[in-house]
Formats: structure tokens, sequence, C-alpha cells
């Protein structure tokens, strides 16, 4: 048997463990400490962002981002549809409802449209939103431009969705810098990890002081334990911060080599009838997180998604479906929904090719070699 191919895994720099030892010779383990301090400071230096606060999990940010807009039991939110349920689990979390929009076909996430037409039913309905989670899929920018303008008709607050997109741009503002607060996610299939964890971004440098707070069991300052909000305790521990400074100093390397990822893909399986990619659209700029097809079984004499699927899977090789959108769950079944069949349809045509930074051609020749077999 060949050896696995995986779709994304880990893939260090070397000075992580240079890091980490600093941890381990200063006894400064847990919590906190300053390889988190330097973390943060990385991150607003990356993202452009005026203040960071490193956190336990991406899920984590996202349930702070939502706590900070002050969403509460009864409430409800706007969800892309086509993401991890990771995007919309938070929502539940405070006990309100999310209300699920469809994505579009220029960059597969939330369509502007769409989002119009979900706010002015929910506003007519008597309840208007609180805030609006668009998701950058997979690495491409979601119409950011177009949702935060509809976003200001209304006055609800944006919170990104930026778990994968770390290094996307649209005309060079990152993406995690459009909203109210961004969110990004270092969980071990990112194109950076700390092994677990996530990081809470802004301007406004009062939400992350919040944030903090609520992050560390919500402690009033007082030398006694007092308290007088409900606390969390998810903040990043200083060995996880140590393993992401020393991501940070590959993040640029990682982003190139995941983008050539894409660009390989595409000149060898774009002539296949029936294979397409998705393009960046004028002036955007994905970090490529993950590659993945359509695949039009109209055109290929009836080879589905699932038939790729699992002829990769016979070589060893993993790929794996695009998102299941949030509307089709079970868990949120009855949950209001708008849109089309679009994300639908991208999950019944849609596979992630492996997409690891540490993929060698040797490897990406092997995926590609299946993908020919089967689709010649
Ligand atoms: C990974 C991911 C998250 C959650 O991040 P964790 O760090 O795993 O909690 C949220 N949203 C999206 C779109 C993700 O891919």
């Amino acid at each position: 048997m060949n050896p696995k191919i995986w779709l994304s895994s880990p893939h260090m720099g070397g000075k992580e463990q240079v890091f980490v030892k600093e941890a381990f010779d200063t006894n400064w383990i847990a919590p906190l400490g300053p390889h988190v301090d330097g973390f943060e400071n990385d991150l607003c230096q990356f993202t452009g962002a005026k203040s960071a606060a490193a956190l336990s999990s991406g899920t984590a940010a996202l349930h702070l981002a939502l706590i900070l807009c002050g969403v509460k039991a009864g409430d409800e939110v706007i969800c892309q549809s086509f993401t991890f349920s990771a995007s919309a689990n938070p929502i539940v979390y405070q006990g309100a409802t999310p209300v699920f929009v469809d994505s579009e076909r220029d960059t597969w996430n939330m369509s502007p449209e769409h989002l119009r037409n979900a706010i002015k039913d929910r506003v007519k309905k008597g309840k208007k939103p609180k805030a609006i989670i668009p998701v950058h899929l997979y690495g491409m920018p979601a119409k950011m431009v177009e949702i935060a303008a509809i976003a200001d008709d209304f006055e609800i607050p944006v919170i990104e969705d930026a778990a994968e997109a770390i290094g996307s741009t649209i005309d060079e503002k990152p993406c995690g810098s459009f909203g109210k607060m961004g969110i990004l996610s270092f969980n071990g299939n990112k194109i950076i990890t700390t092994s677990g964890g996530g990081a809470l971004i802004a301007d406004n440098n009062d939400y992350i002081v919040k944030a903090r707070f609520l992050a560390t069991q919500a402690r009033d300052a007082a030398p006694h334990y007092q308290h007088s909000h409900i606390g969390y305790n998810y903040r990043m521990s200083n060995v996880c911060a140590a393993i992401g400074r020393g991501q940070m100093e590959v993040l640029t390397e990682r982003i190139q080599q995941r983008r050539n990822n894409f660009n390989y893909y595409i000149q060898h399986l774009s002539g296949i009838e029936g294979v397409t990619f998705l393009k960046e659209p004028n002036g955007f700029f994905s970090n490529r997180w993950l590659t993945a097809i359509l695949i039009d079984s109209t055109k290929t004499n009836g080879i589905t998604r699932e038939n790729v699927r699992l002829a990769l899977e016979a070589e060893n090789i993993e790929s794996r479906p695009l998102w299941k959108p949030m509307h089709m769950q079970p868990v949120f079944a009855g949950a209001p929904f708008y849109g089309d069949e679009t994300s639908a349809q991208l999950f019944e045509n849609g596979l992630c090719l492996p997409s690891g930074s540490n993929l060698s051609t040797t490897d990406l020749d092997r995926v590609i070699q299946v993908i020919k077999a089967i689709l010649k």
C-alpha cells in the first residue's frame, strides 16, 4: 500500500520547538504568558487588526463575539449555510436561533442578494437579526464589500468567520478586518496550527479587552474571587502560543505552498471535461487552504464526486465532499433558510483534494493520476 496522503496535516516550520523550549525553561507552561502576548502581536501585524485575543479555539472566539454583540436567548443571528457547523453552533450556545443564508456562485460564500432578502423578511416578521456571520470558505473571501454595505443599511454588526482564511484579502484588505470582529482558527487541519486554538481580532480594543475578561472566568478586579458576569475558560495556553509563534514565521510560505498546490491541480486537471475550479474574482486573493473541484456528472459519463472520492480512498488518499449546508443538517432542521439550490449543488458535486503545504509533487501526481484514470 502506498503511504497515506492526508487532506491537510500539520506542517511545522522548525522554530516551534525553540519557542516551546523557552516556555519550558522559564516554567511558563500555563496559563497565558509572554508567548501569548507575542502571538497576539504577530497576529495583529499579519492581519492589520489593532487588537487580538488568543483563545482556545475558533469556536470559542465566535462564541465570545456573539456575546459581545449582545446576542441573547430568543434572538436571531444570520449565518452562512454553506460552512462547517462550528460557524453556527455558538449561536445556539447563546439560546439564539440561526437564520441560514445561501451562497452565490462566484465565491461559494454568502449571497448578498439572499442576505438582503433574509434581513428584510426577518424585520417584517418583527425580529431584526442581532448579527451576521459570513464565512470565507476554503480561503476564498466572501463578497465583504457588498455584505458590509447591507449590514450598514440595517445597522447589524458583522462577525467574519475567517477560520479558514488567514492571509486572504480583497483589494489587499485582509479577511477578518471587514466586520466589527473577525475570528481565526489554528486547529490541526488549518493553514497554520497551534495544535488547537483560535483568535478574536478587532480594531476596537474594547471588544478584545472584554473578550479576554470573559475568557478568563470573568474575574472582577478584587483580590478575592468576585464575579458579576458568567465567565468562560477560553484562553490559549503559553505552550500552544509558543507553537503559534513558530508557525507565524512560515505563514507566508505556507500560503504560497497551498497556492502552488492549487495551480498544479488546475494545470493537470482543468483539461478534463466536467471538472471545474473556483477562480478568484478580480481583486480577490485566496490562501487556497483547500483546493476543491466540482464534478459535473452529466459531462463525465455519469462519474460522480462520490465515485472519485472512493477511487482516491482505495489508493489511500484522503479527500472530502464540500461542507454539507447547515440548512440540510438534522440538528438545524426547522431553522429559517433563505436561498436556492446553490450550496446544495456545491455539496452534491464538490470534492476537496489533498492540499497540505507539506505535500510533495510525487504526492500531487498520485492524486492527479487517480482522478485522470477514473475520468478519462
Ligand atoms: C475550523 C473552523 C471553525 C472552528 O475553529 P476551531 O478552532 O476548530 O474551533 C469555524 N469555522 C470554520 C469555517 C472552520 O473551518
